[in-house]
Parts: structure tokens; sequence; C-alpha cells
């Protein structure tokens, strides 16, 4: 086995940096990951939507304990406001088998199968590059170490990236996501919306955007049946507030069926943040001794639910990389020639999705469940997406 004994080193702990971590020890590697943060990374972040394959697989391997909560449906519901009036229309439904997660389980979930590794806290890597001898230094306060393997899961923004790809920079995309979770309590009031999420996940059209509503566990000490309500909504914000949470709250109100305008507007939140969409797609995923995983190999738009699907699937690659090539550099090659059109592929998927349904969104209130469905398959013109496995 190419890796067994070989020393790898993990910039960035958290979805792949983890993974990537389970990865190598599964195959034999000794692994040391370097995270900047000092704290637990259990309460950051909101939802994962993952696909139900994936998620046996996973749980199958041992990345991911059986015993984490999720809140798996099998359906989508697509619904719009009435024109004029405060009510809702369900214009379409298409089974699209999910699992929802909770970011702050999921990764500690990752992180307990990843106790096999050296881990370091509060230790940002300053600086990683070649040591001379076919390796790669990684440069932090407390020193230089060196590794026959360097994998970059240090996010968006990667240091390690710069090593593959200097000049490299995000397009924006020219809208923004405004994701939140509250509470399933603090909308109990809204009960018809609280019925529909049990079984499935529903998308809101309105004119320049959407928004996603599901079902995620509780996660802390809560019970493994116990959620809270997670959303995501797309648009274009106002140049003098871009991550304003008045902006988003204006839009539920203004273009929302009643009942899901006041989970956004009213709901008590857990939590609230504002990101600007980008693409980001690195031209190799690897170059040995270097390896991208994650959201440092590339970051696609949030409608295709694949950033984190993305970063375990580079993890399982990687295993299997390892296993089976005769050297740490083949492996890493072969990992290349997987991972990098796969990422290529996601960042177009994201820009297809995106176009459709926030550049240019249709007329949602004249869509019915022939026009969504033929609609759908024309937005992805033949690539694949597990949210719409069933459109073909
Ligand atoms: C609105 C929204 C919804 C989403 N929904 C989904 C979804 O449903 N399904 C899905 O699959 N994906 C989804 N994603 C994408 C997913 O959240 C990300 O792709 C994923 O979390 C990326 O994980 P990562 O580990 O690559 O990066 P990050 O989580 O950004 O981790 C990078 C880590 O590296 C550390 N780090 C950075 N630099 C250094 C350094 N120099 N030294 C040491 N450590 C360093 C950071 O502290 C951080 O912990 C969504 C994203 C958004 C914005």
């Amino acid at each position: 086995m190419a890796a067994t004994g070989s020393r790898m080193g993990v910039v960035g702990g958290s979805i792949a940096g983890c993974a990537a971590a389970v990865a190598g020890i599964r195959a034999g590697a000794e692994v040391t990951v370097y995270e900047r943060s000092d704290g637990e990374l259990r309460g950051r972040g909101l939802g994962i939507v993952i696909p139900p394959p994936l998620h046996r697989r996973l749980v199958g391997t041992g990345y991911l304990d059986a015993a984490m909560p999720t809140a798996p449906v099998a359906t989508r519901v697509w619904l719009t406001r009435v024109p004029g009036e405060r009510s809702a229309r369900e214009f379409a439904r298409q089974p699209s088998a999910v699992t929802p997660c909770n970011w702050g389980l999921l990764w500690q979930s990752l992180r307990s199968a990843a106790s096999g590794a050296r881990h370091h806290r509060g230790l940002p890597v300053l600086s990683v590059g070649h040591d001379g001898d076919g390796g790669a230094l990684v440069r932090t306060a407390g020193g230089e170490e060196s590794y026959d393997i360097v994998v970059g899961a240090d996010g968006h923004g990667s240091l390690t990236r710069r090593v593959l790809a200097p000049d490299l920079r995000a397009s924006p995309a020219g809208y923004a996501v405004w994701r939140g979770t509250l509470p399933v309590d603090a909308s109990a009031e809204h009960l018809g919306a609280l019925q529909l999420l049990r079984t499935s996940w529903v998308t809101i059209g309105f004119p320049g955007g959407h928004g996603i509503f599901y079902l995620i566990p509780r996660g802390g000490d809560a019970g493994p049946d116990e959620r809270l309500l997670a959303y995501a909504i797309y648009a274009t914000p106002p140049e003098d507030a871009p991550d304003g949470a008045g902006h988003v709250r204006w839009l539920a109100d203004e273009h929302f069926p009643q009942e899901w305008a006041d989970i956004v507007a009213r709901g008590e939140h857990a939590a609230m943040t504002c990101h600007p969409v980008v693409d980001l797609h690195a031209p190799v995923a690897a170059d040995p001794p270097f390896l991208l995983a994650g959201d440092a190999a590339g970051v696609t738009r949030p409608h295709t639910a694949s950033g984190a699907v993305k970063a375990l699937q580079d993890a399982l690659c990687l295993e299997e990389a390892l296993r089976t090539s005769p050297t740490p550099a083949g492996a890493l090659r072969r990992y290349a020639r997987e991972r990098t059109p796969e990422g290529a592929r996601l960042v177009e998927l994201g820009r297809r999705l995106g176009r459709a349904q926030v550049e240019l969104t249709p007329d949602w209130a004249a869509m019915d469940q022939g026009s969504v469905d033929a609609w759908c398959r024309a937005t992805l013109a033949g690539t694949s997406s597990y949210l719409y496995a069933d459109t073909d």
C-alpha cells in the first residue's frame, strides 16, 4: 500500500480536513492536522444536505457514526405566493431524497473518526512549500515539519492552493445567500409549514430569487428527533446594505406566502449569516506532494448542495488512491485525474442552477408540474445532481 508509514500533513481541520485525515489513517498514513481556530468547530455552520447513498457509505466505512442524527426526507415541494394574496400555491412536487445533517454534528462525527491523527488546534499554518527532497514543508509558529503529502483543506481562501494556482481568484456571482436556523418551537404556530417540512424540503420561488427550507437535527444536548428549521434564501442584495438581515426580511415579507414570511421575518433565529455567492475552481486538484480538498479545491454555488458532499467524496477518492497506487505521488496523480473534472462539473452545475433560479427566474406564478420538470431537465442539460435525481 502506497501510504503505509507515509507522513501526511493536513492544513485545516473542518469538514474536508477531518475527512481527509480519516482517509489517510484508514490507508495507513501517519496524519497531522493543523487547524488555526482554537475552539471546537462544533457550533459553526448550519444545515448541510448530503445524498442518502453517500451517508450510508460513510457510515458503512466508519467515517460517520451511525448514531449521528439526520433528518431524511424524500420529496421536494415547489411553492410560490399567489399573486395579490398572502397564500401559498404548490405548483410542483418531485421525488428528491436527501439526508439533511447538522453541520456541527457532522464535523463532530468526522473529528471522532479522525482521532487517530495528531491534531494541532489554534496553530495556523503560515506557509507551505517544497522541501527540496520530493516532499512538502509546513511552517507554523512552532517550526517546520516535512511531509510526503500535504492536503490543503483550508477552505475557499486556501494558502495551500497558492502553491498550485497562485493567480486564481473567486468570481462573484453577483448575488448573495442568507442562511438561517431557528428552533422549531419558535415557529410552532406555523403548523402547515412544519407539517410539510416533516416529509419534504421546500423551494419557494419569487421574482429574482428563491428560498430553500428544510429541517435538520437540533444538535447539542437535544434528542435525536428534535429539529431546527433551516433556510437559505438567494437574491441580489441592495448596493447600500450588501449583507443586512433587513433585506432578507423585506424580501420574505414582500414575496413569500404569509406563513413562510413570518418564519424569516419574525422567527427567533439560532443563527443567521449572509455570504456572497462565488465560483472558484482550481485547475488541478493535486500536484505531488500537494493535494486540495473541499472548498480549497473549488467552491460551487450552494444551489448544488455539494460543497461538503464533494469534500467527503474527495476523502473517499483519496483513501482509494492511497490504497491502490504504488507511491504517494502516484496516488495524488490519480486523485487529480478523478477530482479535477468533478470540481469543474459542480462549478458549472452551480452556474446553471444560479442562472435559472436567481439571475433569470421564470414566471413562478405560471409554472406547473410539467413546466417545472421540463425546466429542471433543460437547466441540468444532461449533467446530474442528486437533488434532481428523478427529473429525467
Ligand atoms: C448557504 C450555503 C449552504 C450550503 N449547503 C450545503 C449543503 O447542503 N450540502 C453541501 O454538501 N455543502 C453545502 N455548502 C457548502 C459547504 O458548507 C462547504 O463546501 C464545506 O463546509 C467546506 O468545508 P471545508 O472543510 O472545505 O472548508 P471550511 O469549512 O471553510 O474549513 C476550512 C478550515 O481551514 C482552516 N484554515 C484555513 N486556513 C488555515 C491555515 N492557514 N492554517 C490552519 N487552518 C486553516 C479554517 O479555520 C477552517 O476550519 C453550503 C454552503 C453555503 C454557503
